[in-house]
């Protein structure tokens, strides 16, 4: 079950809440009772580029066939 990180805009605390995705918007109540909270963006990176593979090198430059 992912995490979601929310920061409570009445008092400032930020806590974590392991729920499915699909509540991930819905309201998290804040530790000390608030209701007035924001969600972070995860700190969780996917994705990424991959590293280009060098080109070059051909197969019959003139030697083979
Ligand atoms: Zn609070």
């Amino acid at each position: 079950m992912p995490r979601y990180e929310y920061r409570c805009r009445t008092c400032g605390a930020t806590f974590e809440l392991s729920r499915p995705m699909a509540e991930s918007s819905a309201p998290a109540a804040c530790p000390g009772g608030h209701d007035d909270t924001v969600k972070l963006l995860s700190t969780v990176a996917v994705g990424g580029t991959a590293p280009a593979p060098s080109t070059g090198g051909g197969c019959c430059g003139g030697g083979c066939g």
